[in-house]
């Protein structure tokens, strides 16, 4: 099994770099005293442009890029890769004899470096635009010398989950978001990018029926299937729009074709489709005798379904990898249930936020532990 991390932020860094009279000024009096040096193409590039962009904002000082370190005069700002750097798409950020040096052992890594040095002058990117980044006014800003800070992840991939095919070549990735038209797949195609899909589907897979041929999914009557819809705490059967009563081996026989026939009629040539649950703590498990005689929790039920979709794929010829999304804070590890042949051709992202965002559960906070218990 792969694994992946989703996120829409970058991680801060508090304390990196220090406000101080003592150190490296990049901006002084709202004039650029520094230079920045990297490629003019790749993730570095991108990084450079991040750089200097949200220092012009801070301070009205625009910091030359150069590509060449030795026609850049000190202080200055580079961004380079270097095997070893950091660990997976990690990064190290060091200073002193009048440089600020950003390197990564991937160039992705560089563009995460370029933000943390950014979040150390004050800025956050805590999501889009306008509301979601803070940029302080700054007329001079400077750098403390004698840094030395290394940041690796615990995570293979890690990337924001918005962005358009442009942007993920930018970020030095080599997927992008799933395009259903011949039209708007072009920029993927033309970047050699490959697709995925992924979202909350699994209430619209209780709600609506859908066809195989892709024609329109229609409301699902459950009249005739009362049996089918998962009970409460009493006991009494209803439709909660988020579940079905999975140890009916009706239900689960025809809410697994329906997930199937969704993939393949909206998704059958994405590379990648990961389908997610409710956003709700526990998916509204149905609490019948037999349902709770399992004893297994939400993310057993969620990987048994998904375990039956993953094989009804494969028995229908679908090659492409086929996942599902982990909550921090909401979701438990599974106890019970294995994954077939060892999650081959599955995956699994892990969101570092809870469901519903604001849901907590009883979880650590230390995701590393959090994604070690669910592998
Ligand atoms: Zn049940």
């Amino acid at each position: 099994m792969r694994m992946a991390f989703v996120c829409a932020i970058v991680i801060p860094l508090a304390g990196l770099v220090a406000m101080s009279g003592d150190g490296m000024e990049l901006v002084r009096d709202g004039k650029a005293t520094a230079t920045i040096v990297a490629p003019a193409e790749d993730p570095l590039a991108y990084a450079a442009n991040v750089i200097q962009h949200n220092i012009e904002r801070m301070s009205g000082a625009r910091l030359p890029i150069i590509t060449c370190a030795s026609e850049a005069s000190t202080p200055r700002i580079v961004l380079r890769v270097r095997d070893g750097a950091a660990r997976l798409d990690g990064f190290r950020i060091r200073s002193g004899d009048g440089e600020v040096v950003i390197e990564a052992a991937s160039p992705r890594g560089c563009v995460y470096g370029a933000y943390a040095l950014l979040e150390g002058l004050g800025c956050r990117f805590y999501g889009v635009e306008p509301l979601g980044i803070i940029v302080p006014e700054r007329a001079s800003i400077t750098v403390a010398e004698g840094l030395d800070s290394l940041r690796e992840p615990s995570y293979e991939n890690r990337f924001p989950s918005t962005g358009s095919p442009e942007d993920h070549i930018r970020w030095g990735l080599h997927f992008t978001r799933f395009a259903k038209s011949h039209e708007q797949a072009k920029p993927a195609e033309r970047l050699n990018l490959s697709q995925w899909s992924w979202g909350h589907i699994w209430p619209a897979l209780v709600e609506k029926r859908f066809f195989a041929d892709g024609s329109s999914p229609e409301r699902m009557n459950y009249d005739k299937h009362k049996d089918w819809l998962p009970a409460d705490e009493k006991g009494k059967r209803r439709y909660n729009g988020q579940t079905l009563c999975f140890s009916n081996p009706e239900a689960l026989e025809w809410f697994t074709d329906n997930a199937v026939n969704w993939v393949l009629a909206s998704f059958g040539d994405a590379d990648y489709v990961n389908m997610w649950s409710a956003d709700t703590l526990g998916i509204a498990l149905c609490r019948c005798e037999k349902c709770k005689g399992r004893g297994w929790n939400a993310t057993d039920w969620y990987m048994h379904v998904h375990n039956v979709i993953w094989r009804k794929l494969k028995e229908r010829g679908w090659k492409n990898v086929f996942g599902w999304i982990t909550y921090h804070g909401s979701e438990e590890p599974p106890e019970s249930v294995q994954l077939p042949e060892n999650g081959r051709q599955m995956d699994f992202l892990y969101a570092p936020r809870p469901r519903g965002a604001s849901q907590h559960g009883p979880y650590t906070n230390h995701h590393s532990t959090n994604v070690i218990q669910f592998t």
